[in-house]
């Protein structure tokens, strides 16, 4: 999975860097988590990687270019990255009380269309829907 982000960086017009490939290791060890930029960098550092959040920041701006990160933002102005090359798409549950995401079965493009005025002359190349709530954990808290 990593040799084959790896092809795609090395495809590109961008280079394959250390620095990139090690970003890359993160986020596909942690691929059925959303991470944070401050979450990866917290990783980096723990193993010792050597890098800058301004690099993190910069790489995974790159990565969601290059369609090999999905960006997710959890509202309260907080993105959130997922390793994204495999696997089906899907969409997501965001928890108000503890932000705890979880991860929903695609909200399809062909069913958001209807609510679309027919007249309108648009063309739609993606959907992003996510769903704000409480978990079960959070709604027995408020109980
Ligand atoms: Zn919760
Ligand atoms: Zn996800």
């Amino acid at each position: 999975m990593r040799e084959r982000a790896e092809q795609l960086i090395k495809n590109s017009e961008y280079k394959l860097t250390t620095q990139r490939r090690k970003i890359l290791k993160i986020l596909v060890e942690n691929k059925n988590r959303h991470l944070s930029p401050m979450e990866i960098y917290e990783i980096a550092n723990f193993n010792n990687y050597g890098l800058s959040i301004a690099t993190i920041y910069r790489t995974l701006h790159l990565f969601s270019k290059l369609n090999l990160v999905k960006k997710l933002e959890t509202g309260e102005g907080k993105i959130l990255y997922e390793f994204k090359i495999y696997g089906a798409s899907h969409s997501h549950f965001i928890c108000l009380g503890c932000g705890k995401i979880l991860e929903t079965k695609k909200i399809k493009l062909e069913d958001c269309k209807k609510y679309i005025p027919e007249n309108a002359d648009l063309i739609i190349t993606d959907c992003s829907i996510r769903l704000f709530g409480y978990c079960c954990d959070c709604q027995k808290i408020k109980e």
